[in-house]
């Protein structure tokens, strides 16, 4: 059987510790078969990060500019241990950040549902797929401590020099304060992306936030997605047949609870990151949840939302054999390939992708699984096998597939 032939290269960023070996077994023995892969590669992996002073990581998110999907390994955040343990120059910043800083964008993250994996909210039949604003309030905050007898005050300075001094606190107790931003652009983008989202998967869309509370910061929030709903999107979302609504956050959590899923929850940064935590664990595993950054400009970064997991690497640095869950890194895989095939209007790509995903779930629902799934899945008869074994499985099915 012919490969299948890519025109544009996919922009391919490996990563570090179990991922890096899950990430290498992938591709042998899921794609390379079948694709005539075609990359950039950059290596994310800590030691070339450091090597170039963190410059791949900057020339990774350009190339995803220049070519417009990419897929990415997990990735070490660097901590002080990381910085003795890898010998590093310096405590380098989270590549995630540095890309999404370049992309500016949104990340979508969805659940991959399998029968014998119980969603643990009985209701929730489809998957929901959380939009999280990836730029400012606490993740760009400036804090501290507060001594008792301060006074906190907020002073903007306008490019006039003129100065509009508001007052926060007069402090009786010791105490803290913080100050944050967002801007409109980043809000702006952030939207646009959740709406082009929305088109893409024909899905409806909810927004919350607090405005009720945050009078102004929140309810920018809500007036911003309103002014770009109105403006470029009313019209495409009546076609497809979608809606846009915006509820505050508390009203928007039990709706979220009492929902059947199918649908995008976006959410500001911070309960982005708590409420993607929340139901994907409700859902079932972290490993069983695909993650995409889409820049407002079209530009598409696939990756696994898990880390590098390190427990497992160390144990398969000691010659055991780890049954580590492929799943987040093989979708990350079939997003970006899909998305390349949709953009170059090469259906065989598309479809290969499609099947691959197929194979997948199709092992997991037969009863072959990794660690995590088998100590949750109410199947009866399931065997829980090493990654290697679990990928060949995978192997098997795509072969008899094509
Ligand atoms: P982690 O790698 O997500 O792993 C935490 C635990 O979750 C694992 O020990 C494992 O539990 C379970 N787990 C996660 N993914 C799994 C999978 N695919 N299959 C089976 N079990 C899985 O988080 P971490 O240990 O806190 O972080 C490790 C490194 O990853 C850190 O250096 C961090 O900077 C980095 N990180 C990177 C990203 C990214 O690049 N996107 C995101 C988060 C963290 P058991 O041990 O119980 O089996
Ligand atoms: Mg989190």
């Amino acid at each position: 059987m012919a490969k299948i032939r890519m025109t544009t290269p996919l922009v391919e960023m490996d990563g570090d510790e179990m991922t890096r070996i899950l990430w290498q077994q992938i591709k042998d023995y899921l794609i390379i078969p079948f694709v005539d892969l075609n990359t950039e590669y950059y290596d994310l992996g800590l030691p070339y990060r450091d090597e170039t002073d963190d410059k791949v990581t900057v020339e990774a998110a350009e190339a995803i500019k220049k070519y417009g999907v990419g897929v990415k390994c997990a990735t070490i955040t660097p901590n002080a241990a990381r910085v003795e343990e890898y010998n590093l120059k310096q405590m380098w910043k989270s590549p995630n950040g540095t890309i999404r800083a370049i992309l500016d964008g949104t990340v979508f993250r969805a659940p991959v549902t399998v029968k014998g994996v119980d969603p643990l909210v009985p209701t929730w039949t489809q998957p929901i797929v959380i939009a999280r604003h990836a730029y400012g309030d606490i993740y760009k905050c400036t804090e501290t401590k507060v001594e008792a007898g301060s006074k906190a005050e907020l002073v903007i300075t306008a490019p006039d020099g003129t100065q509009k001094v508001l007052p926060v606190h007069t402090y009786k107790a010791d105490g803290i304060a913080m100050g944050m931003h967002n801007m409109d652009n980043s809000i702006e983008s952030f939207a646009r992306s959740c709406f082009n989202y929305a088109l893409d998967t024909k899905m409806s869309i909810m927004f919350g936030a607090k405005d009720t509370i945050s009078k102004v910061y929140d309810h920018r929030f809500k007036d911003v997605f309103n002014e770009v709903f109105e403006k470029e999107y009313k019209a495409k979302f009546e076609e497809a047949g979608i809606s846009y609504d915006y509820y505050l956050i508390d009203d928007a959590v039990q709706r979220v609870m009492k929902s059947k899923g199918g649908f995008i929850w976006a959410c500001k940064n911070y309960d982005g990151d708590v409420m993607s935590d929340m139901v994907a664990s409700a859902f079932g595993s972290l490993a069983m949840m695909s993650s995409v950054l889409v820049s407002p400009d079209g530009n598409y970064e696939f990756e696994a939302a898990h880390g590098t997991v390190t427990r497992h690497y160390y144990k398969y640095l000691k010659g055991e054999e780890t049954s580590t869950n492929p799943i987040a890194t093989i979708f990350a895989w079939t997003g970006a390939l899909a998305k390349r095939g949709e953009l170059d209007g090469n259906q065989e790509l598309v479809d290969f992708a499609k099947k691959l995903e197929k194979a997948s779930l199709d092992t997991i629902e037969a009863g072959v699984m990794t660690g995590d799934l088998y100590l949750v899945s109410t199947l009866e008869n399931k065997t829980k096998v090493s990654s290697k074994d679990f990928l060949l499985a995978i192997q098997e099915r795509l072969n008899a597939q094509i």
